[in-house]
């Protein structure tokens, strides 16, 4: 790596791999011999074209993804699925599940409250959404048109191991996989509609990858802005109008490595060691460090914890900084730290951080 480049352990824009921006950087400026950058492209011409084609394929390719399902690349971020989710599935007096597991499910939520009856079918909230509820616990109405989950909390670290099923059986299962998109393989199959924003694992912000069961096209409700509606969206090759044409291609460039270095299976397993030896390290820490999450469903992405003193916190975040690894501080509604390490953070970089917790513990006694 490059001597300066720090190690980013942010939850979101995050790091990238390097070897993946020298790549854009090596095409900035002339894209594959049109003497133009892919930012300076018409979406239409057939330098474009042959860019979202591949990123496509690539990504159906690492999820194993079947042909009756649509893969979308849109705009608006993950919280604009919040409200096109229940848009594109139910009508207003539907009735929707939701299990609020942490901040972001609780928005998806919120947000859909103004679409249809949605409602929670479990709440991780009066244990501080340190939990993932076992399938017994959930208490779906059989009625419900959809169950949705967020898979990975990003604020919380709390994420699921395996996946509910809804009871209706003409119900689908939907999931915000932002946070741990492609950090391992996934069932496809057993979700009617999986979304993420690409700004954690695959690329920069501005893609939300849409990936819905081609039978669900076509239910939107009348009032869904035409830029929610899926059906269109799918029809238009994701260009209804003017894509996120640069970010498309950068998240191109993350799916075409993640299959160079042999698929999202020796990725899971990377990341398992990465979240293995930061975990371990709070555990013996003596309660020095703690992480509040349900060990069985610890996020392999995104890791928070505390010390036990938690005026020393601070001191933590100031001093990781002057070592080269920025942005440990946990998210603004729970404090402490939190560390994400996504598919593009190094091992090196997580064996790092554990030194210093190490040394920082044993200087700070
Ligand atoms: N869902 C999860 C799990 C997230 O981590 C985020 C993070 O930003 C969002 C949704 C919201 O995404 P966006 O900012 O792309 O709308």
């Amino acid at each position: 790596p490059t001597k300066d480049r720090v190690f980013n352990f942010a939850a979101g824009p995050a790091t990238l791999p390097e070897r993946v921006l020298a790549k854009a950087q090596s095409e900035l400026l002339d894209f594959g011999g049109t003497s133009m950058s892919v930012m300076e492209m018409s979406h239409r011409s057939k330098a474009f074209d042959g860019i979202i084609k591949k990123a496509e394929s690539d990504l159906r390719e690492l999820l194993s993804v079947p042909s009756d399902y649509a893969v979308m690349f849109l705009q608006g971020g993950a919280t604009t699925q919040f409200a096109a989710v229940p848009l594109n599935l139910v009508e207003p007096g539907d009735s929707a599940d939701y299990i609020t597991t942490g901040s972001w499910s609780d928005k998806a939520f919120k947000e859909a409250q103004k679409y249809c009856r949605a409602r929670v079918a479990w709440s991780g909230k009066s244990e501080k959404y340190t939990k993932i509820p076992a399938f017994e616990a959930i208490e779906q109405d059989p009625h419900a048109k959809y169950l949705h989950i967020c898979a990975n909390e990003t604020i919380h670290g709390v994420e699921y191991k395996d996946y509910p099923t809804p009871i209706n059986k003409d119900a689908v299962l939907v999931a915000d996989m932002s946070s741990n998109f492609c950090s391992k393989p996934v069932d496809v199959s057993r979700f009617g509609v999986i979304y993420a924003g690409a700004q954690k694992n695959i690329g920069p912000a501005g893609l939300t990858v849409v990936i819905v069961r081609k039978e669900l096209l076509g239910k939107a409700q009348p009032v869904t802005p035409v830029m929610l509606d899926y059906k269109t969206q799918a029809e238009g090759g994701s260009m209804y109008n003017t894509p996120p044409c640069f970010t498309i291609y950068m998240c191109g460039l993350v799916f075409a490595d993640l299959l160079e270095q042999g698929g999202l299976e020796g990725i899971e397993r990377k990341n398992k060691e990465k979240a293995r030896i930061l975990y371990e390290t709070i555990d013996v820490s003596g309660g020095y460090f703690r992480c509040p999450v349900e060990k069985s469903v610890r996020s392999l992405m995104n890791v928070p914890f505390t010390l036990e003193n938690s005026e020393l916190e601070k001191v933590f975040i100031e001093e990781a900084k002057k070592e080269g690894m920025v942005e440990l501080k946990g998210h603004r509604s729970v404090g402490g730290m939190r560390a994400s390490i996504y598919n593009a953070m190094p091992l090196a970089g997580v064996k790092k951080l554990v030194a210093f917790m190490k040394d920082f513990q044993a200087r700070h006694p």
